[in-house]
């Protein structure tokens, strides 16, 4: 799919400056004061914060929430969900959404953490007879380098979601116990809207849209295919940016978060964003391999990025390490388990003055229209 140009940057400025950041908490959506249920709000929530493919604890797998719609039905009209790493049913469960009621799922990139949820919300959503679901990621991103070739391929993800359930043979028993679910299986609720790369370099190509809500996005460098978003409603506005690293792959360069990603971000109420911390940095006595960690954005330099592009509020996702461990999958942590703190002196270390939220699993942010 390709909608360039069919709204005006004009459109997209007022959309952003029409929003108002009132409340954030932790673990519960926080009732603001109010002018009326009718007031529409935005609410973001942090559906899972692990970084990478390890489990810690019970966090569940990447993923944020956004929702919009009025305080009368707690921001519910229209429901987006951007990655969906593991247990993010689960997450959802514990927000109160039912997959039945997504609108969309959207993909930054194809690693197994930020997408292996798929299968089991296709298949909730199939075993209780949902309907199509727009899926957002990009088309076919060829990897050239050796020694294999490789396709990164969002399209064939979700054609064979399910295909170990057909072959078990269960969604044939299902099906022939109700057929009011899709005969031929999960995969196919999937109405699939691919995004051609590269994109435009400048911000405003709209991916996705239904009433107010308008969602962008901006090719960004991690993984082949990877895309970051911004979605702009009246209530306001969030950037999810994926795991986004600078274009330059490692040292020497300006620092490690995305250029892309920045201008996508500007004046944005909430950038969500992957964040790796500098404990486990190259030549620092972990284990932990360069190629990935220079991949990501690293803590102080995402902290700067939010202070350029003038973000009021910085939600970390996807941290690396964990939060509380002594070892974030087999790499142990120099110096031992990091707490909120160390995420947020190193975001500060940056001279961000804005809000800082260091993610845990169903943190939720509101934002409310016409109020600061
Ligand atoms: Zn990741």
């Amino acid at each position: 799919m390709n909608l360039v140009s069919r709204y005006s940057m004009n459109r997209w400025l007022l959309m952003t400056f029409a929003a108002a950041i009132i409340s954030a908490c932790h673990h519960a959506p926080v009732q603001a004061q109010s002018s009326g249920n009718s007031e529409r709000c935005l609410e973001v929530s942090l559906t899972g914060t692990q970084g990478g493919p390890p489990q810690v604890g019970s966090l569940a797998g990447p993923g944020t929430l956004v929702r919009f719609g009025t305080k009368e039905n707690n921001c519910s009209d229209i429901i987006l969900q951007f990655d969906s790493g593991r247990n993010t049913v689960g997450r959802l469960s514990e927000l109160g959404v039912s997959v039945k009621n997504l609108d969309a799922v959207f993909y930054t990139h194809m690693h197994s953490d930020h997408t292996e949820g798929l299968a089991s919300l296709l298949l909730l959503r199939w075993h209780f007879f949902g309907g199509p679901l727009d899926i957002v990621c990009s088309a076919d991103s060829a990897v050239p380098q050796q020694p294999v070739p490789r396709t990164m391929s969002c399209e064939s993800f979700v054609a064979h979601i399910a295909d170990a359930f057909i072959a078990s043979g269960e969604i044939a028993q299902r099906y022939a116990e109700s057929n009011k679910r899709h005969p031929d299986g999960p995969s196919h609720l999937a109405n699939l809207k691919t995004v051609d790369l590269p994109l435009p370099d400048r911000p405003g190509h709209v991916v996705w849209e239904k009433g107010d809500v308008l969602v962008t996005a901006v090719a960004s460098r991690h993984i082949p295919g990877h895309l970051s978003f911004r979605v702009d409603s009246p209530a306001g506005s969030v950037v999810i940016g994926g795991d986004a690293g600078n274009n330059v792959p490692t040292p020497p360069r300006d620092f490690s978060t995305s250029v892309a990603v920045e201008r996508l971000s500007k004046d944005a109420d909430i950038l969500v964003h992957s964040v790796i911390h500098p404990v486990f940095r190259p030549g620092n006595g972990s284990a932990f391999p360069a190629v990935p960690y220079y991949r990501q954005s690293a803590a102080g330099d995402l902290g700067a990025m939010a202070k350029r592009a003038g973000v009021k509020q910085l939600m970390l996702t996807h941290l690396i390490p964990s939060l509380d461990t002594t070892h974030h999958g087999p790499f142990e942590i120099p110096g031992g388990p990091l707490s909120a703190v160390d995420f947020d002196t190193a975001v500060r270390s940056s001279g961000f003055d804005g809000e800082v939220h260091v993610g845990t699993d169903i943190l939720t942010i509101r934002l409310l229209e016409f109020q600061k």
